[in-house]
């Protein structure tokens, strides 16, 4: 019988498959999967509505709305300074996890590297597999994340056409730093590579962190791809509206992967997304003050549990990354399978981010997130108090 193609043989069903499903069974509190269990701002679903009303309801550009292209692109210039030509510099896609593949099918040869930091976003190294590249590792280290600047320039060779970074970083909450971007930049220019950037969470910051996208560094626009999408900022996962941005000429290659393949976005979330980045810039502030008592509240309840805390705290993204050993004797797997069954709270083990070869770097950490509404949070520290 057929079957399916060598290409996909190493992928089976992902974490959140496998730990959403002992949620159901257990009926546990949640703080597995990044996605809020609150709705949208109001008036970004009201804009939703209306466009269905008005009848855009055919096929968008296969590039994406001019409007929203234009607000991507004012958005950029507002924030971080960035000159993007909404015309031919964003595209816009069907979500950032589909933007990254978009732009590695579009931009890196079979055979090439492709640099990431592990732990790394699950779906980042099937992506880089099935474009026929190989992805080339480099450790952020546990307990604070940080990556060995030599271990980084090692890893640079003449097969490396990219490096794709996240920041704020899934799963750890790091938000890289200037002069972390920096040695990367500078490593890029003298090895004449791309970096193709994941900042799905460039508005999730604490503690008056800045978020500093690489293509904002000296030399980098020209050989940067920025990705992000909707989905985090305006609390509307489900829409799954991105958008790659930068150069004409690296746009292009995603722009290529794009036509052939789903050729155009959802029309209608299109115009929504555009009015929400047209929200007052007040929105994005709120936003933070909305999340940083989460975070410090699940912060709280993890230490009163006995977990001892990365990072310390998460300074990006909406997770926190909680050392098990002072509470549980085995590995992350067995321990997300046992707090789920016996305590009712659902986390992520880290090593779904890695490896099996690395297991041991980070088989001592779960992942929570802090995506929720106060109850939910509440709920939670209660069953994990029962850890103690
Ligand atoms: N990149 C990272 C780092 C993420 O954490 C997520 C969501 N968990 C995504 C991409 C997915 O973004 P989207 O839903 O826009 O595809």
């Amino acid at each position: 019988m057929p079957t399916y193609a060598r290409r996909v043989a190493g992928y089976g069903p992902s974490i959140f498959a496998e730990i959403n499903a002992l949620a159901r069974q257990h009926n546990a509190v949640n703080l597995s999967q990044g996605a809020p269990d609150f709705d949208a701002p109001t008036p970004v679903v009201a804009a939703a509505v209306a466009a269905v009303q008005s009848g855009l309801n055919q096929y968008a550009p296969s590039t994406g709305r001019p409007s929203l292209k234009e607000a991507v692109a004012d958005h950029a210039r507002i924030h971080y300074g960035l000159d993007l030509d909404p015309e031919h510099g964003v595209l816009i896609v069907a979500g950032a996890s589909l933007g990254v593949f978009l732009a590695i099918l579009g931009l890196v040869d079979p055979g090439d590297e492709v640099i990431v930091f592990e732990p790394t976003f699950d779906t980042y190294a099937p992506s880089i597999e099935m474009a026929g590249a190989v992805p080339r590792y480099v450790s952020l280290r546990p307990p604070t994340w940080d990556f060995d600047p030599a271990e980084l320039a090692a890893a640079f060779n003449r097969r490396t056409r990219a490096i794709l970074v996240n920041t704020p970083h899934n799963p750890t909450g790091k938000v890289f730093s200037r002069e972390e971007l920096a040695h990367i930049a500078d490593l890029c220019q003298r090895w004449d590579c791309v970096a193709i950037t994941d900042e799905v969470y460039e508005h999730l910051l604490y503690d008056g962190v800045k978020h500093v996208p690489l293509a904002a560094l000296p030399g980098m626009f020209e050989r940067t791809l920025t990705v992000s999408s909707s989905g985090k900022t305006f609390s509307a996962t489900g829409w799954k509206i991105g958008w790659c941005s930068g150069p004409a000429t690296l746009v292009e290659g995603a722009k290529r992967v794009h036509e052939y393949s789903i050729f155009a976005v959802v029309n209608p979330l299109q115009e929504a997304v555009a009015a929400a980045l047209r929200l007052p810039v007040s929105y994005y502030a709120d936003l933070n003050a909305f999340y940083q008592p989460r975070r410090d509240f699940l912060a709280g309840a993890l230490r009163e549990a006995g977990f001892t805390l990365a990072l310390p705290d998460a300074l990006g993204a909406y997770y926190l990354m909680a050392d098990i050993s002072p509470v549980f004797d085995g590995d992350d797997m067995a321990f997300a399978r046992y707090l789920a069954a016996e305590i009712g709270v659902t986390c992520i083990p880290a090593t779904a981010f890695c490896r099996p070869s690395e297991k041991g770097l980070f088989q001592k950490y779960v992942r929570f997130t802090f995506c929720k509404q106060e109850a939910t949070l509440h709920a939670a520290a209660e069953r994990l108090a029962r850890l103690r």
